[in-house]
Formats: C-alpha cells, structure tokens, sequence
C-alpha cells in the first residue's frame, strides 16, 4: 500500500472517520456519515500527467461520457482529455515531453510515449467496458428517450444509431467482455442485454 503523506485519517469536513471504498473507477476513502457528507479522497496512484494547459496534474474522473483525464486546476482550467474521444487534444509525456499515443494491445489500453525507445513512459487507461456501435466503434451508452430506454451511440450527432430492444429492433452487438453477441432476454427484472457466452460470462446490461 501506498502511503500518501497527505491521506487524512478523518473526514477533514466532519471529523468522521474515513472507509476505503472501491467505486467504478478505482479505490478512494469516503465519509462513514455518507451520504450526509460526501467527503472524498481519491486513492488512485498518481498520473503524473500534467494539464498541457496550466501544467496541473491530471486526474482520472468519472462523468456521464465515461471516464477521462481532468485538469486539477478545474474549474480554473476545464482541459480534458476523453480517452473515446474522436477530437481530443494531444497529451504528452512526463519524462520526455513527446506526445503520447493510445494504445490498446492484449494487455489491455495504454497512452504510450511516442519518443524515442529509450523513454518507456505509459499509462494504463481503464477503460470502462462499454458495448461497441456496430457502424462506428464508439461506445454505446443507455439512454431514455420519447420510446423508453436505448441504447445509443456516443458519437452522436455524427452516428445515429440507436438499438430500442422494447420496439424489437435487431442489431448485432458484441459483448465487451469476451467478444460473443449479445442477445435481448427477459428476466424476472424485465429485459436485458445478455451475453450468449453464458454461462462462462455473466455480462448483462440491464434495459431498464
Ligand atoms: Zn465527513
Ligand atoms: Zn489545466
Ligand atoms: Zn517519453
Ligand atoms: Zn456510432
Ligand atoms: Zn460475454
């Protein structure tokens, strides 16, 4: 474990003690007096990346388009940078101020030092696993519209697909687990997205 000098043992809010928690996008401590108090202390590893624009450290965060680096200097300097982004701005490395690239190989997605060999800076990208579009590979993401919930693509406006499981449209999706289809099942919760590797995969993406 790491030991930040800087970890608080109590909520400096509330005084409360602290719990480590796990959420979505990695480890942090919360406030036992959740959700009166909202205290939170982020315990992912450092990224050593720095804001190209106010040279503050970016930060992964969590928001409704996924997870992306953030500024620290937010709401100062709003710079950010979406991993599933089609126009993101460049982000360069630490040690030798080349840019960095993203790289997704068996191991898993990496912003990687494009310099020369002898700098091996990378980052781990965690990806959240998200459904691909079919017609354009951004990511897919649950929505509710005029005709309940869809699942649509990221990019829009530039690709306007959707999938409405309830109007019995068709689509080929993929599970983003392991590669199998998916197909639209109903369960005692109503209807799902349920990957047809089950059960040896156990991805489902509630409709509702
Ligand atoms: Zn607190
Ligand atoms: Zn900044
Ligand atoms: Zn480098
Ligand atoms: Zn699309
Ligand atoms: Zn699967």
């Amino acid at each position: 474990m790491s030991t930040d000098p800087n970890r608080p043992t109590n909520c400096p809010n509330c005084g409360s003690p602290l719990q480590e928690r796990e959420g979505k996008y990695g480890k942090f401590l919360g406030c036992t007096k959740f959700p009166e108090c909202r205290y939170i202390f982020d315990l992912s590893p450092p990224t050593n990346l720095n804001c190209p624009d106010c040279g503050k450290e970016l930060k992964w965060k969590g928001g409704k388009m996924g997870r992306f680096l953030g500024c620290t200097g937010y709401p100062d300097c709003t710079f950010l940078y979406n991993p599933e982004s089609k126009d993101k701005r460049d982000i360069f490395c630490p040690e030798c101020e080349e840019k960095l690239e993203l790289k997704t190989d068996e191991k898993g997605t990496f912003l990687r030092c494009t310099g020369e060999e002898d700098c091996s800076f990378e980052l781990e990208v965690k990806m959240e696993k998200t459904i691909k579009c079919p017609e354009c590979g951004g990511s897919l993401r649950k929505r509710t519209g005029k005709f309940g919930v869809f699942l649509g693509c990221q990019s829009y406006p530039e690709c306007h697909f959707g999938f409405n499981a309830d109007r019995g449209e068709q689509a080929t999706l993929v599970c983003p687990e392991c590669g199998y289809p998916l197909a639209v099942k109903e369960g005692k919760y109503g209807q799902f997205l349920g990957c047809t590797g089950y059960p040896d995969c156990k991805f489902l993406l509630n409709l509702k």
